[in-house]
């Protein structure tokens, strides 16, 4: 098995939770300060670090390590430098970037999603490279704005980063769970638009709000038809189409038809479920009873769904028995991770897996366990060496 450096690697993830780089670009925060510490520490080790700026002040921070072995495939391992903001400060037992340790966890916004994973790639490849050459790369990536709208992601895909890149491990938490599918997100906006009129007399209007009711009633039927069509994803669940937002008309003019509504709708698919036949299919319920609706999409992130044969989860699966000597656990990401852009618009097969809890995300008092920081660090250096050699 791999050596790793234990201390190193919690200490790291204690120092990445003490810099509060929260996605809040409103009050000036950004991701910055985290990705300057792993800039430093790649440097520290001698490795040759590139900052792309994803957008203005986002950085990026991404570092080949050349095997030196000969050659063979390129592994990426992926983390994002972003955390969301710790919310109400009283909510916490802890300081939210205090980096506590206690009760063997390790505390505070960010310590599970993803501080943790990002420190363990980097220590797993570092231990990776003092063990001795290998064949191929690894390309260890510190993204910008996962949390938002994945721009450190889109960036690394438009900037043809994902070129040569053979399989990528993204370590958001997922409690140990090897998790090759996520589920898809489609968010939409609806315009419908009628004809204003005075509400004595309705017959001269063309009433939007009441379009919006039957748009209402037609989606819960819509995903009704998707469920029955598209049977619940043993990791992933069912397919769900929630209007989240209603807006139209004002309480100052209860006597007047309003020209326009608005209905903004959250899709959650699972594989087989096409985004754009879905957003069509939803224009054309909208545009009904002489009310023109026009339909934009707000965010599309498709589902993913990586063969468990694939090597990338096959090297992984086997790192997991082999250092956990216990089976691997499949699931399913419930939101998106970098990894849905790496995989729809990058093309490469990626994994999610990761330490600390699937549910402990965003929430006060994030904690992750200090074993499973460093049970995953050597999972991932067995992977990329079991990836790279072909041993799995
Ligand atoms: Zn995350």
């Amino acid at each position: 098995m791999i050596e790793i450096d234990a201390d190193g690697v919690v200490r790291f993830t204690q120092a990445l939770v003490r810099v509060p780089s929260t996605n809040d670009p409103a009050r000036g925060r950004s991701e910055r300060p985290a990705a300057e510490l792993v800039e430093a520490k790649m440097r520290e080790w001698g490795w040759d670090p590139v900052v792309y700026e994803a957008a203005p002040g986002r950085p990026n921070v991404v570092a080949v390590v050349e095997g030196g072995g000969g050659p063979g495939p390129t592994l990426m391992f992926e983390g994002h430098t972003d955390v969301v903001t710790e919310g109400d400060p009283s909510a916490w037992s802890v300081d939210p970037f205090g980096g506590e340790i206690r009760d063997g966890r390790l505390w505070g916004r960010g310590s599970a999603d993803m501080k943790s994973g990002l420190a363990a790639i980097l220590y797993a490849t570092r231990a990776l490279q003092l063990a001795g050459p290998f064949p191929g790369r690894v390309k260890v990536c510190a993204l910008a704005d996962e949390e938002g709208l994945m721009l450190g992601a889109h960036h690394f895909v438009s900037a043809g980063l994902t070129a040569g890149v053979d399989g990528a491990i993204v370590a958001e938490p997922e409690a140990g769970e090897i998790c090759a599918v996520a589920k898809g997100a489609l968010r939409l906006r609806v315009e419908l638009t009628g004809t204003m009129a005075h509400g004595a007399m309705p017959q001269h209007g063309r009433n939007p709000v009441a379009a919006a009711g039957s748009l209402l009633v037609a989606l819960r039927e819509l995903q009704g038809e998707l469920q029955a069509r598209h049977p619940a994803h043993e990791h992933l669940g069912e397919v769900y189409v929630t209007p989240t937002v209603l807006r139209a008309g004002s309480e100052e003019q209860v006597n007047v038809i309003p020209a326009t509504a608005s209905v903004f709708v959250d899709v959650r698919t699972i594989p087989g479920v096409e985004h754009k036949e879905l957003a069509d299919r939803v224009a054309a319920l909208a545009s009904r009873d002489g009310i023109d609706a026009e339909v934009s999409v707000l965010v599309d992130r498709p589902p993913v769904d990586v063969p468990v044969t694939d090597p990338v989860v096959a090297a992984l699966a086997a790192a997991h028995l082999a250092v956990t000597g216990e089976e691997p656990v499949y699931g399913g990401v419930p939101g998106s991770t970098d990894g849905t852009v790496l995989t729809h618009w990058g093309g490469i097969p990626s994994v999610v897996y990761g330490p600390g809890g699937k549910w402990i995300a965003h929430q006060a008092d994030e904690f992750v366990e200090v074993a499973e920081i460093v049970r995953c660090t050597r999972v991932f250096a067995e992977a990329a060496r079991r990836f790279l050699t072909r041993d799995f």
